[in-house]
């Protein structure tokens, strides 16, 4: 989808490249068909589905630079710089939030595991959640103009808490993901669209 020049194409499941003035962003690449090189890519945590070596080797170049946290830099290569949860830093002029995400009463993904990410580009800022429950501190996640949030269930939130957070954060755009690959369906997405009060979009892959 595009909106006021900035491009944003999902990529399958939690993956997503973004794409203003020339600068191309991926955040999550998994199984991914694209190859157009990367001046930036985000990974939210280690786990197969979000930090994949082998995807991340198919769009890096000597200069891209990978954002993450120690634990996921540990088992990647490449020119990194590492964030923690409320930090902030700017790269090639485009600031990026790391936030928590983490699972409430469930273990996959301890409080400090992973991370959320709000990449502020072109004045829009695009909010991509990591693998989380509804967490309290989404209430701090404000001004957002596109969230993508997972909906997919078991490692996440269902689409029902999903509604939940969407609620909370009110973004302009909400897009739904974790879904369709390894959990959930478009069917989880579809129950998200429709009980979400505000504007969300069912991206398919590639678009
Ligand atoms: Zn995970
Ligand atoms: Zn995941």
């Amino acid at each position: 989808m595009e909106i006021d020049g900035l491009q944003l194409v999902w990529l399958g499941h939690a993956g997503f490249k973004i794409k203003k003035d020339g600068i191309v962003i991926y955040i999550d690449p998994f199984q991914i068909e694209e190859d157009e090189k990367a001046d930036i890519i985000l990974i939210t945590h280690d786990h197969y589905d979000h930090c994949s070596k082998e995807d991340i080797e198919k769009i890096r170049k000597d200069d891209t630079i990978i954002v993450c946290n120690e634990k996921t830099a540990a088992k990647i290569e490449g020119n990194k710089k590492i964030v923690s949860p409320d930090e902030t830093i700017e790269v090639l002029g485009i600031k990026i939030h790391a936030v928590h995400a983490y699972n409430i009463g469930k273990e996959f993904h301890p409080k400090g595991y992973g991370l959320g990410f709000i990449v502020e580009i072109a004045g829009k800022r695009i909010y991509h959640a990591g693998d989380t429950d509804f967490i309290p501190e989404m209430k701090d996640i404000q001004n957002i103009d596109i969230a993508l949030l997972p909906v997919g269930g078991t490692y996440t939130m269902d689409a029902e808490q999903a509604v939940e957070a969407a609620e909370l954060i009110k973004p302009k755009i909400a897009i739904p993901m974790h879904y369709g690959s390894i959990v959930g369906s478009e069917k989880d997405a579809e129950t998200f669209k429709e009980l979400y009060s505000g504007r969300a979009y069912i991206l398919k892959k590639g678009e």
